[in-house]
C-alpha cells in the first residue's frame, strides 16, 4: 500500500471510505497523484473547488490578506468584512448577510434563527416550533443538522437530537401540505439534492413551496451550501424555477477552494431576532476568509462561470445521455451538476473511470456524480463524455 495511505489510515478513525489516490497538487479542472498521474477533477472536494484548484486571483487575496491581518473576532471590525457582506447582499438581494465557517454551522444557525423567528415573529412557543425537511436531504453533521437528516443510519448511536422536525417526500407538494400545523417554523430544502443523488425536483415544485410558505407565514430556507455559486448554471439554484427563498445558506464554493467561510443571508425582518449574545463565532467572518470570499465571488462573475455552467453542463449531459447501456437508470443533472443513475452498485466502474484519468465517486451506491470545477473547458469534456462511456459499456456485457 502506498505509504502515505498506510499513515493516514494508521491515525484515521473509520468514518471515511476514500479512493486509493493520493492528492498531491491542483491546477484549475486537474489535479496531480503522488505517483504523477493527472486526472480531470469531476469531485471538486464536493463542489468547494467552482472557481478551480489554485486560483492565481484567489491565492493572491489570500497572501495579500495573511501580510497584513488574518484575525480580529468579531469584537472588533475589520476593514473587509463590510465589503464581503455588501457583496453577497447585493448577489442575493437580501438586506443582512451572517458569516459562519463551514456548511454545517450556517445550517446550525438558520435552525436557531427560524426557531426564535417563530417565537417572537409568531408567538410560537420555541419548544414547540416545528421545522419541516426534506427526505433524502443532507444538511450536515453536527447535531442540530443531523437532527434535520431521514437517514437514520447517519442518526443510530447518536442519541436524542434537536426535536420537532417533520419529514416530506422531495418533489410532492401534497406530503408538505399534511405536515404543516401552526407551530410550523420553516421548511428548508436543497433546491437540487447533492449527497441524496443529484434529485432534482418536479417543475413548479419550488414554487408551490413558497406560495405555501406565505400562505401560512412560513420560512423557505434554501440549503444552497452544495448547489449554490454557478454550480447548476445559474448563481443559486432557485433561480431555476425565479424563487427568491427567506434564507439563503452558502458554503463550499464560498471560500474559493481555499478557505472554509460559510454565510446565512436573509432580510431584516427575519435577522433581527438575533440581538447581542444570541449567537456568534469566533472565526466566522475572519479577515482572511473575507478577502478569500471577495475574490472567490469576483472570480465566479468576472469568468461568469455560472454561464459556463450551464453551456458546458448541457454539453456533459447531451454526451452522456448519448450512451446506450441496459446499465443506466437515469442520468439527470443542471449545468455541471450531473448524477448518473445506474441499477447496479457504482463501484467498480468508478474505479475504472478513475484509472483513466477522470476522478469522480458514487453517491448512495449506485450514482456516479459530477461536478467538476466550473473552469473546465471543452476539451476536457469531451475527455470524461469518451471515458465514462468507455468505462460503462466494459461493465455492460
Ligand atoms: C456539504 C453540505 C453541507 C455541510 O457542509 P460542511 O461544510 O461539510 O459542514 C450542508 N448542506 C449541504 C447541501 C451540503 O452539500
Amino acid at each position: 500500500m502506498n505509504q502515505y495511505i498506510e499513515l493516514a489510515e494508521k491515525y484515521s478513525p473509520n468514518n471515511y471510505s476514500p479512493l486509493n489516490i493520493v492528492l498531491t497538487e491542483g491546477k484549475g479542472a486537474h489535479v496531480k497523484d503522488s505517483e504523477g498521474n493527472i486526472y480531470i477533477d469531476c469531485v471538486s472536494g464536493f463542489s468547494v473547488l467552482n472557481q478551480g484548484h489554485a486560483h492565481p486571483k484567489i491565492i493572491q487575496a489570500f497572501l495579500e490578506q495573511s501580510q497584513k491581518i488574518t484575525m480580529t473576532s468579531r469584537a472588533l471590525y475589520s476593514d473587509n468584512l463590510g465589503v464581503w457582506e455588501e457583496k453577497i447582499c447585493q448577489l442575493a438581494h437580501k438586506d443582512k448577510v451572517l458569516p459562519m465557517n463551514t456548511g454545517t454551522e450556517a445550517v446550525e444557525t438558520a435552525i436557531k434563527i427560524a426557531t426564535k423567528w417563530a417565537q417572537d415573529v409568531k408567538g410560537i412557543d420555541a419548544f414547540n416550533a416545528e421545522i419541516i425537511a426534506m427526505e433524502g436531504n443532507f444538511h450536515g453533521r453536527t447535531i442540530g443538522s443531523l437532527s434535520l437528516s431521514s437517514n437514520d443510519q447517519y442518526k443510530e448511536g447518536f442519541g436524542e437530537l434537536a426535536g420537532n422536525i417533520k419529514y416530506s417526500e422531495f418533489g410532492n407538494i401534497e406530503s408538505l401540505k399534511s405536515n404543516i400545523t401552526s407551530n410550523t417554523a420553516a421548511i428548508i430544502l436543497e433546491p437540487i439534492q447533492g449527497e441524496g443523488g443529484i434529485n432534482i425536483p418536479p417543475q413548479n415544485f419550488i414554487k408551490n413551496v413558497k406560495a405555501l410558505c406565505e400562505e401560512h407565514n412560513i420560512l423557505l430556507i434554501a440549503d444552497e451550501i452544495q448547489v449554490g455559486l454557478g454550480r447548476t448554471g445559474k448563481l443559486f439554484a432557485m433561480e431555476w424555477e425565479d424563487i427568491e427563498p427567506d434564507v439563503y445558506l452558502l458554503g463550499k464554493a464560498l471560500g474559493g477552494g481555499l478557505y472554509p467561510i460559510s454565510a446565512v443571508i436573509a432580510n431584516d425582518d427575519i435577522m433581527q431576532v438575533l440581538t447581542p449574545g444570541t449567537h456568534g463565532s469566533t472565526f466566522g467572518g475572519n479577515p482572511l476568509a473575507c478577502a478569500v470570499s471577495i475574490a472567490a465571488l469576483d472570480v465566479l462573475i468576472e469568468e461568469k462561470l455560472p454561464e459556463q455552467s450551464r453551456i458546458l453542463g448541457d454539453k456533459l449531459l447531451k454526451g452522456l445521455k448519448g450512451i446506450h447501456s441496459h446499465i443506466i437508470k437515469e442520468v439527470r443533472g443542471r449545468g455541471l451538476f450531473i448524477g448518473i443513475e445506474l441499477n447496479k452498485e457504482a463501484q467498480d466502474i468508478v474505479s475504472e473511470i478513475n484509472a483513466q484519468g477522470v476522478l469522480c465517486k458514487e453517491t448512495q451506491g449506485n450514482i456516479i456524480r459530477l461536478a467538476p470545477p466550473l473552469v473546465i473547458d471543452e476539451e476536457d469534456i469531451d475527455k470524461i463524455i469518451e471515458v465514462i462511456k468507455q468505462g460503462i459499456e466494459s461493465h455492460s456485457l
